[in-house]
């Protein structure tokens, strides 16, 4: 039944039904979370044997000794693996500690403060600094802009990404707009992958935009497909290289969701002229990353084909549980006109569209009967979604038997908060 044609008295029927179904589950006393992306605990037992992969043997293809101090850089071996995921050479990557947030932080707060191009480059010296946001999005940029005191302005990311046109007229009128957010492949928490028009019009806006922007490619998920025939990312870096835009990209990415989250490594890509730049300010702050772990992970992992076969285990363990959300959307709510969702390829995320104005009921209505959903709103900058729809579904870290209750559930909320709109 479509929500829209239902008369007022099968709505009143319904509700009556739907009011028992969620008493119902309230006596269940819930305890479930679909809130929280991190890899569940048999993915991150997939890399065990990081413990113990250097068996004594602690010696860099170069002879570094990694268990002492230096290296800004990190490993050579370590730039060349994880350089190749993002596209970059082993001279355009830096590989840095267990955060890439981290590394993204530095680069927004150098930029600000120091410059990229020398100090009266320094963003903090204009009255106003701007960010553009894709939303929805992944709350943690939006966390650094507000922090550093940056105005976001949000821009629709589309099927294909972020609205070009709306982004290059906004770069274009206005020079406050210092830079954009992008998660190029399987976004947080659409699970969009940019099209190859729309890589290489963001790898022009350096050139359109001036000297003083920069794109934050946050590459959080390049290699995180759930099927072999997820959609591919264009390499940004060629598109740069054409346009001669690399010192305007900077690529980010780690192992977070590869190996051990907050225990992997974290990486960086951009022109080698930004990263000597930015070694020149990391310098104060450290004497090196942690080479230890950086080889580790080059040990283990090997090379591309070899993280490839790794993330297909872990694709193996979290499929199940995308399907379980994805089917039972399908089957109690397609063509019901309650919501909209996305089928992602890869990634971390289902996110959901309410009927506008129900994001944060429903989510209300979860949180009572113990089901914990992200907060409505917390996909958009400042925690402001007007529409006040978008919903962040997180299935990789619950046990699958706790991902079907929780979607079960979430249903249950979704109808409730629609018919009782559609009657109020
Ligand atoms: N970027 C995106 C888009 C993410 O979704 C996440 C984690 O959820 C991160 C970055 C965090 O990465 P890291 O653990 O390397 O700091």
């Amino acid at each position: 039944m479509h929500i829209e044609q239902a008369s007022e008295s099968e709505l009143k029927t319904r509700l009556e039904e739907l009011y028992a179904s969620y008493d119902q589950l309230a006596e269940r006393k819930l305890a479930l979370d679909l809130t929280r992306g991190k890899p569940g605990v048999e993915q991150v037992s997939l890399s065990d044997s990081l413990d113990g992969v250097l068996a004594g043997d602690y010696r860099a293809a170069d002879g570094t000794d990694v268990r002492n101090y230096g290296g800004l850089d990190g490993l050579a071996e370590a730039r060349a693996l994880f350089g190749a995921l993002i596209g970059t050479t082993p001279e355009e990557t830096l590989v840095g500690g267990n955060s890439s947030l981290t590394l993204m932080y530095q680069v927004v707060d150098f930029a600000m403060n120091e410059g990229l191009r020398g100090e009266d480059t320094a963003w903090a010296l204009n009255d106003s600094i701007k960010f553009l946001c894709p939303v929805p999005g992944y709350d943690r940029h939006f966390s650094i802009c507000e922090y550093m005191h940056i105005e976001m302005i949000p821009v629709p990311l589309l099927e294909s990404g972020p609205d070009m046109d709306e982004v290059e007229k906004l770069v274009k009128a206005d020079p406050s707009i210092k830079g954009i957010w992008c998660v190029p492949r399987f976004s947080n928490p659409t699970g969009t992958v940019y099209s190859d028009d729309t890589v290489e019009r963001i790898a022009r806006l350096p050139q359109i935009a001036g000297d003083h922007f920069i794109v934050m490619w946050d590459n959080a998920y390049a290699v995180h497909t759930l099927y072999d025939d997820a959609p591919a990312l264009a390499p940004i870096s060629e598109y740069c290289r054409k346009y001669d835009t690399m010192d305007g990209v900077f690529q980010f990415g780690s192992t977070s969701k590869i190996t051990f989250a907050g225990a992997g490594v974290s990486f960086i890509g951009s022109s080698e002229r930004n990263l000597s730049t930015l070694k020149a300010h990391l310098a104060f702050q450290t004497i090196g990353p942690d080479k230890v772990n950086q080889l580790r992970h080059v040990r283990f992992l090997k090379d591309s084909a070899g993280v490839t076969e790794h993330m297909e285990k872990h694709a193996a363990l979290i499929r199940p549980r995308f399907e379980a959300v994805l089917d039972t959307l399908d089957r109690e709510l397609g063509g019901t006109g309650m919501g909209e969702w996305t089928a992602p390829r890869g990634g971390y995320f289902v996110s959901f569209d309410t009927r506008p104005g129900l994001a944060q009921e429903v989510v209300d209505l979860a949180g009572n009967i113990g089901v914990k959903l992200t907060p409505a709103g917390a996909t958009f900058p400042y925690g402001k979604d007007e529409a006040d729809r978008n919903i962040r579904l997180a299935p990789t870290f619950p046990s699958a038997a706790d991902v079907q209750a929780s979607v079960d559930a979430f249903v249950v909320c979704v109808k409730l908060a629609s018919v009782k709109q559609r009657l109020a």
